[in-house]
């Protein structure tokens, strides 16, 4: 069963792959995106610290030095160019006795030799002066102002937007199982539901599966391990405790557990490094949960436990090599590599892409596309308008002014638009992604039931179709002789609801 054909075809729907899309389609060149999962940023990219590094951890002429140094210096602007929201909180590494001190100037050394701007070691006065909340044990920190903060999902979903704005096309729940070159000259990328889709260029960011897509077409062989990070994620009510993003020094499996604020005004606690076996064991655990509050309070001695609203993990994609592999395989033309991009791969994808699209325009000869559309209008979420701009998008459109979700200030209008828009939520995790509904402190504990019943109006299904996250996620099951669900609304006032495209509130 062929399928289609393109002239760029991405494998993998996380910032990387959306990114590389993006940048593809500023070009005459017709693209397509198939991923595995039914949502974008459903791998890696929806579960890690959300910090823009400066660039000064990585081996200087490494390629993760490289791409995280300008990808940090093009974040801001694709920020902006995307509505996502971006601040460049500054980060520091806080150093707690003369050992760790040293550290600090080793790494500010090799952060100038990166290339990473304004490094500075702090004493410990100033850093007090800065973060009053540190613990009291500080002796120094390194500054790196460039560091920030950012929603990768966000930022993800509206890649996304803008490249199917400009002609990329998004296949979800196509897992690709084959790449091979065809005699026809093109590559033959196959799914698991049989069908093949040909391409004249193959961009594998596949995440933790980008070792099994290469081996299948080159020699020079990849291996990738997960590594599994454990974090908690602390109440609104603990804003402003911290401003920057706080490090301690690194380790050999990473840069250890770090406190920062999020873009979205809670703080996240961690991550642990954990090498396992399983791709997609993303459990979290009563003994890493522990480790990353013991290893936190070196920074804030008491991490509140009664604040923790959430409990999550994410997989790093380590590479054997220790570097990220981006680029043409050498003995398979036409195969880009974005793989092993494990941390700072987040900061490191406008760069990766900006760079592969330019190698893959140059292989394919590709001129600027004529049409290209700069920008793709998002909604505005609710939480953020004025009082005046809550009464004129009320008045435009009265669902922006019924609250679905109390803790984040979730708007029936947002929601609507988080399913209408291009890559349109289809789950309930890709409406809590887009909008925040579901996100806030009580995760979903009141707002869950009126967001299936939305979702079953948008799409045209029943309750017990809606998932969490795709596959067999079903968050609800009729059991045999039991009445259909509604979401505790009565059928009478469901239809008539439905009718007039509004969520009952009874
Ligand atoms: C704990 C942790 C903390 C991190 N912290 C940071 C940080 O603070 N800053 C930073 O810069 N980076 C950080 N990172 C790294 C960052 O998250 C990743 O580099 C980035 O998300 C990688 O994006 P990606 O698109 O390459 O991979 P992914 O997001 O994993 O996307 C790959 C996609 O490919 C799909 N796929 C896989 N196989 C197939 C197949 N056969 N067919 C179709 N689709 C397929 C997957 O479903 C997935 O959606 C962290 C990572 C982790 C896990």
């Amino acid at each position: 069963m062929t399928q289609d054909f393109s002239d760029v075809l991405v494998i993998g729907a996380g910032v990387v792959g959306c990114a590389v899309a993006r940048e593809v389609s500023r070009d005459a060149l017709r693209v397509c995106v198939l991923e595995q999962a039914g949502d974008v940023a459903e791998g890696s990219t929806k579960a890690n610290s959300a910090i823009v590094h400066a660039g000064y951890d990585a081996a200087p002429g490494s390629a993760k030095a490289r791409f995280n140094v300008r990808g940090n210096a093009l974040f801001e602007a694709w920020c902006r160019e995307l509505d996502v929201p971006f601040v460049r909180n500054t980060s520091l590494v806080a150093a707690f006795g003369d050992r760790d001190l040293a550290a600090l100037e080793a790494l500010r050394l090799r952060g100038e030799r990166n290339g990473v701007p304004g490094l500075r070691v702090l004493t410990r006065d100033e850093v007090r002066a800065l973060e009053p909340n540190i613990n009291r044990a500080v002796v120094g920190a390194l500054l790196a102002p460039s560091g920030g903060i950012c929603c990768p999902y966000g930022l993800t979903f509206r890649l996304a937007e803008h490249a199917a704005a400009n002609g990329a096309t998004f296949f979800f729940e196509r897992r690709v199982v084959d790449v091979a070159r065809a005699a026809d000259g093109l590559w033959h990328v196959t799914t698991a539901d049989g069908g093949v889709f040909r391409a004249r260029a193959v961009v594998n960011a596949a995440g933790l599966y980008a070792d099994e897509l290469n081996n299948r077409v080159s020699a020079q062989k990849l291996s990738i391990t997960p590594r599994r990070g454990e974090y908690l994620m602390i109440d609104k009510q603990y804003a402003g405790t911290f401003r920057a993003t706080i490090f301690q020094v690194p380790t050999p499996l990473g840069k250890g557990v770090l406190v920062s604020p999020t873009v979205d005004g809670t703080l996240i606690v961690g991550p642990t490094a954990e090498d396992i076996g399983d791709k997609s064991d993303t459990r979290t655990t009563a003994d890493g949960l522990r480790k990353v509050i013991e290893s936190a309070a070196r920074v804030w001695e008491q991490v509140p436990a009664g604040g923790v609203i959430a409990t999550f993990s994410g997989l790093r994609a380590h590479g054997d090599r220790d570097d990220f592999v981006v680029g043409e395989a050498p003995d398979a033309p036409f195969f880009f590599n974005a793989a092993a991009m494990e941390s700072p791969g987040l900061t490191a994808a406008p760069a990766v892409a900006v760079w592969l699209a330019e190698q893959i325009g140059r292989a394919l000869d590709a001129q600027r596309a004529t049409h290209y559309v700069q920008h793709t209008a998002t909604w505005k979420p609710f939480r953020e308008m004025t009082d005046a701009q809550r009464i004129a998008a009320i008045a435009d459109d009265p669902s922006y002014g019924r609250i679905v979700c109390r803790c984040e200030n979730v708007t029936e209008a947002e929601i609507r638009a988080a399913i209408r828009c291009r890559i349109g939520a289809r789950t309930l995790d890709g409406v809590k992604r887009r909008t925040r509904a579901g996100m806030g402190r009580c995760q979903g504990g009141f707002c869950t039931p009126r967001i299936i019943a939305i979702l079953c109006e948008e799409l045209g299904l029943t309750p017990e179709q809606i998932t969490k996250f795709g596959g067999g996620s079903s968050l609800l099951v009729t059991t045999p002789g039991a009445r259909p669900a509604t979401l505790g609304l009565s059928p009478e006032r469901c239809e008539s609801c439905v009718e007039r495209r509004e969520v009952c509130h009874d």
